[in-house]
């Protein structure tokens, strides 16, 4: 059977950086991914999506997002930078291969795949924190006459011209999505809250607020609190007028809480200022062609957008080693295992202030320092080849790698020729 050091699920951001802290540490390493290309999901996102963090701050270890990429990344040169992080790292690839099961072995893990089985020493999960679109089982769902789809499935506002769309939850994507309806032809664009959501700028005279959220990860959960208030304060001001009520929970509470982020405001401000777009209370249910909202009101709409969050999806695969919480998170993340799963890792299951895809590269990097120093201590291993690569990591080597990566890739981006394809071992 096909045995590896190490096997990663997902070559989305996660998986393709593990791989590459991996390769740096000398521990070979497939990664398996059930589509046909690296960072599929970026492909099903909205037309009009730039990141919301900030370029320098959204790169994945070893190479950096190129200057060429502007500020805020768009959509696809999100997925362009992913397949040449993938090509400049000689990432080893097993695409259109969905891993199925996972059993315990007396010296590591048996992943049942589509394409056979393979076993590995250590394992990644890196299947990403938004892999199964949600949508609540809100009553008379089912006899709802209009359209109804999930925020996932929404592309851009050109099917919504002229048409009154409601749009359904305060999270990123929701307020991104309203925010195109009403910029984008819509007749009436309603959204309707919930829970009053913390909101700032995504950046203010060009400063990102994602920087804020670094700086302010390791302080305590009240005094990120009052500083994020007085920011909200004073740059987007109080729009309870508009319907838009000041949150009952301040921005770090809410993600300790609840794991909420707040909104990085790409244009919902100005459009509910304007009265672009209108403020409504929760959905309880559907009667028909008509959406009851919780205080009674009621809304005919031609569409209803829901932005209700996706779930993990954890189950199926490591549910039963007891590893997936009540909230559908993994009971261990990044370097950390459980004793019912050793040498078995979780990465991308976080949603922090500081930024996901920065926090991937953090946790990358600890999770291959981590699993190196295991297999170094493990009997079935060459400790030679560990020592060495660990010799040759440090801090400031792998920041030269960083720059030099994007300096290569800036190379190879003004060289028509460098639309880099990753490689595809499942394809050989
Ligand atoms: C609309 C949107 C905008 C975002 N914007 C930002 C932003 O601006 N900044 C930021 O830092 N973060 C952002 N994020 C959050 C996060 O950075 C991205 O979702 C990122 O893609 C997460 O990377 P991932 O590798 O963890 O998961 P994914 O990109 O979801 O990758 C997981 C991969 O695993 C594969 N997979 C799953 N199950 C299996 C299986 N059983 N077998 C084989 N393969 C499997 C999937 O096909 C997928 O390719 C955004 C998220 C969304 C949804």
């Amino acid at each position: 059977m096909e045995q590896h050091e190490a096997a990663i699920i997902g070559a989305g951001p996660a998986g393709l950086a593990a791989g590459a802290m991996l390769k740096r540490r000398a521990i070979e390493a497939v990664i398996i991914e059930a589509a046909d290309r690296v960072g599929s999901s970026w492909g099903s996102h909205y037309d009009r999506l730039h990141l919301h963090t900030v370029r320098w701050l959204s790169g994945l270890p070893g190479l950096a997002i190129p200057r060429a990429f502007g500020k805020w990344v768009a959509r696809d040169d999100v997925q362009r930078y992913l397949r040449l992080y993938a090509e400049h790292h000689d990432l080893k690839l097993r695409l259109r291969t969905e891993v199925r099961r996972l059993e315990r072995q007396p010296h590591g893990w048996l992943l049942t795949t589509t394409g056979g089985p393979l076993a590995a020493q250590s394992l990644v999960i890196a299947t990403g924190f938004n892999r199964e679109p949600f949508l609540p089982d809100w009553p008379g769902r089912g006899g709802f006459t209009s359209e109804l789809i999930h925020s996932s499935r929404y592309r851009n506002p050109q099917p919504y011209i002229d048409r009154s769309v409601l749009v359904v939850g305060t999270g990123n994507s929701g307020a991104e999505i309203a925010a195109d309806l009403a910029e984008g032809g819509a007749r009436t664009v309603w959204l309707a809250v919930r829970t009053s959501p913390n909101i700032l700028r995504r950046d203010v005279g060009g400063f990102p607020s994602q920087v804020l959220g670094v700086l302010m990860r390791p302080l305590p959960v009240g005094l990120v609190d009052r500083v994020t208030a007085v920011a909200q304060r004073v740059t987007v001001g109080d729009l309870s007028r508009y319907g838009l009520g000041r949150p009952a929970r301040g921005m770090y509470r809410r993600l300790a809480d609840d794991g909420v982020i707040p909104i990085l405001d790409v244009g919902l401000i100005e459009a509910v200022k304007q009265r672009r777009v209108s403020i409504v209370a929760a959905v309880t249910g559907f009667d028909g062609a008509e959406v009851v909202l919780a205080d009674g009101q009621r809304l005919r709409p031609d569409a209803v957008i829901a932005a209700t969050g996706f779930r993990r999806g954890l189950e199926p695969l490591v549910g039963r080693f007891g590893l997936v919480r009540g909230n559908g998170l993994p009971s261990v993340h990044g370097p950390q295992t459980h004793p019912n799963a050793p040498d078995l890792y979780f990465i991308g299951y976080s949603n922090p202030l500081s930024g996901n895809l920065r926090e991937l590269g953090v946790d990358s990097r600890r999770i291959a320092l981590h699993i190196a120093r295991r297999h170094r201590e493990l009997p079935w291993l060459s400790v030679s080849r560990i020592g060495s690569a660990e010799d040759a990591g440090d801090q400031r080597d792998r920041d030269q790698h960083h720059d030099a990566g994007g300096r290569e890739l800036e190379r190879a981006l003004r060289d028509p020729g460098a639309q880099a394809v990753a490689k595809d071992d499942g394809d050989r």
